[in-house]
């Protein structure tokens, strides 16, 4: 097992994927119990990738702060999330709920088949368009879509490799 040169190719928080009762993980370094967040770790060298905690993550990588920052940044991303159905969103002139985030339009509307189905398309500050194709049952599962959408698109839960 080598000691340097690891690096970080992701970062999961169970919480946000599984809900409240999620099941905790376990470090596969050094066993610690109850993580929340799972540190995915790669080296050139070992075919099998290391789900490891906070601390073993900063170990691999010899860089603690930055494995500290990347949980900071998914536990940021969490109640970020949360909050998000709750911004300030607007309704159109077409009764559509939209809202304007770093300079992005987003607006969720109704399936025109089905008007208890959700949907939402983004404009983007080039003016590019998407529409996204899945249908949503309410308008909260519609806008956090869209939430993941815009964090993925603007990079919000981008970590830190090294
Ligand atoms: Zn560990």
């Amino acid at each position: 097992m080598p000691h340097k040169g690891w690096c970080c190719v992701g970062v999961f928080d169970l919480m946000a994927e599984q809900g409240d009762d999620y099941q905790s993980g376990v470090c596969e370094m050094c066993g610690k119990e109850g993580l929340r967040y799972i540190h995915v770790m790669s080296h050139p060298k070992c075919k099998k990738r290391k789900k490891v905690g906070c601390n073993c993550a900063g170990e691999m990588m010899k860089n603690y702060k930055n494995s500290k920052q990347n949980e900071r940044c998914l536990h940021n991303l969490f109640d970020r999330r949360k909050r998000w159905p709750d911004l300030c969103w607007k309704e159109s002139k077409s009764d559509n709920l939209y809202l304007n985030k770093n300079g992005y339009n987003i607006v969720i509307y109704e399936d025109d088949n089905n008007p208890a189905e959700h949907t939402f398309r983004i404009v983007s500050p080039e003016g590019e368009h998407y529409y996204h194709s899945r249908i949503f049952n309410t308008i909260d599962e519609a806008m956090l879509a869209a939430f993941d959408w815009m964090a993925e698109e603007l990079k919000w839960s981008a970590i830190k490799k090294k």
